[in-house]
């Protein structure tokens, strides 16, 4: 069906585009057989804050959703086989009543594991766990031609690492088996420290990330006197509570916001986070919360994004190399000294990469900011990017806005590798976005 008013997730971007849900992988199969010059691409939830499941003047593809035919079954050893559209949270609420937990979790259930995977997603324990590639053992994914290749770490390998972390861009995930992690208990013991100053704040967190299994920081970059000052949750699992209490049912308020007036201004802003800090000095201990409570927080107010109005948000999220964590430290000062809006931080430790050739994680630091959307704002997020790329950083493809093309080569030095082996799966391009001409990746 054409669609003229498709959104990003940051409502950023829009486009016009045939969209597909298929009841069928074989409908599917027809379908991308059949694509025009403006190619086809797959669709998740939607979650993307940008335009990497756009497609203007192409086609969307997806699978409808259904009851999830591989039935979550999770095998002695914890592998479960997953539909590519089925959600973080139907897959969640499916396994933790059975005593296991996917070990990578993003930040909002709705996001389907097939979105996942082609983000390489990464969650709040990403020095324990890596990301989500890392802990995919197998995927069936239909290339252009409308087949279905099984492929894992040993068998077509270069599809299994060029599909993870590759955006949609070699074919539709149609499923993954993925290895759990066995729980005994589905409650987190949550601990709560504010820090009055950055440097403090970066130090509880390196504490944190060492001794629990997630650890994040929401940092306030409004403060005039103190940018960065925040609050550090860190958890780890309860294992004296049963596995009920854990289900995944995220209760959302849910405002009726339109986005026709725009919330986000610097006093709404800046009172928010004053009371947010304040509040933390008061909730700051150890609390006994659910997994979906600690994991989604997001998901609470279901149109939040909506407060941004028309012109909407855009989030910039960068990992810096350990080394260069000063240059954390000074774009922080730096945001202060423009007329960006940061009206939301968060700030997390990063591990080891997964063997995904467009992986975002690195060992350092990763900090996620979101703006409203404007000129202006891109333009100046270009320059930081520039430094990010000096120190061997990176901007998250899976949520960028404005990367300049020429830097997404020096961010990422296994592109070529990965153009190539996209290529060879789909040499009439028949997989492309609106981000993917963006950034020329095709
Ligand atoms: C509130 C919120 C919190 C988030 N938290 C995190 C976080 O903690 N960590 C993190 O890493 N990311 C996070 N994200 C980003 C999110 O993980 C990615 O944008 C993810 O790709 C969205 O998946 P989706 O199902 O919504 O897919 P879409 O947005 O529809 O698509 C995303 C990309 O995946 C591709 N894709 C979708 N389905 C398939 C499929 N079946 N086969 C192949 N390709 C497919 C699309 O082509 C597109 O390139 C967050 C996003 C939001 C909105």
């Amino acid at each position: 069906m054409f669609n003229e008013h498709i959104r990003s997730w940051g409502n950023n971007f829009n486009c016009s585009a045939n969209e597909y849900s298929c009841s069928s992988v074989s409908l599917a199969a027809e379908i991308v057989r059949s694509c025009t010059s403006h190619g086809i691409i797959p669709r998740g939830a939607g979650r993307s804050y940008g335009d990497q499941s756009l497609n203007s003047g192409g086609g969307l593809l997806s699978l409808q959703r259904s009851e999830d035919s591989n039935g979550y079954v999770v095998t002695d050893s914890g592998l479960v086989t997953v539909n590519g559209e089925s959600s973080i949270g139907d897959l969640l609420s499916a396994v933790i009543p059975q005593g296991w937990l996917l070990p990578v979790v993003p930040g909002s259930e709705s996001i389907t594991i097939g979105g996942a995977l082609a983000a390489d997603a990464h969650g709040k324990n990403h020095f324990h766990r890596s990301s989500l590639a890392s802990w995919c053992k197998e995927m069936n994914v239909m290339i252009a031609d409308g087949s279905i290749i099984h492929c894992s770490t040993e068998t077509e390998r270069d599809l299994f690492w060029a599909t993870v972390g590759g955006l949609g861009l070699t074919g539709l995930i149609i499923s993954a088996t993925l290895q759990l992690q066995k729980i005994t208990g589905s409650c987190l013991e949550v601990n709560t420290k504010s820090y009055s100053r950055f440097s403090c704040l970066f130090e509880g967190l390196k504490i944190a990330s060492k001794s629990n299994e997630y650890a994040v920081a929401w940092l306030d970059l409004l403060s005039e006197r103190h940018p960065g000052r925040g609050i550090v949750k860190s958890a780890h699992l309860d294992k004296n509570r049963n596995l009920e209490r854990g289900r995944v049912d995220t209760k959302s308020i849910n405002f009726p916001l339109s986005p026709s007036v725009n919330f986000i201004t610097r006093p709404m802003c800046s009172i928010h986070n004053s009371l947010k800090y304040g509040s933390s000095l008061i909730t700051r201990g150890t609390a006994i919360t659910p997994i979906s409570d600690f994991l989604f927080p997001l998901d609470k107010v279901s149109n939040w994004k909506n407060l941004y109005g028309r012109a909407g948000l855009m989030q910039w999220q960068f990992v810096v190399p350990d080394e260069d964590s000063l240059l954390l430290e000074n774009i922080i000062k730096d945001i202060g000294n423009t007329d960006l809006l940061p009206s939301l931080a968060v700030l997390k430790r990063c591990g080891k990469e997964s063997g995904s050739y467009l992986s975002f994680c690195r060992p350092g630091w990763t900090l996620a900011i979101d703006f409203p959307a404007n000129a202006k704002a891109r333009d100046l997020l270009v320059g930081f990017d520039k430094s990010i790329a000096e120190v061997g950083g990176r901007v998250y493809l899976a949520k960028d806005s404005c990367l300049d093309a020429d830097l997404i080569h020096k961010m990422y030095p296994k592109l070529d590798k990965w153009k190539s082996i996209r290529r060879y799966f789909d040499p009439k391009n028949v997989w492309q976005s609106d981000f993917s001409r963006r950034l020329n990746l095709i």
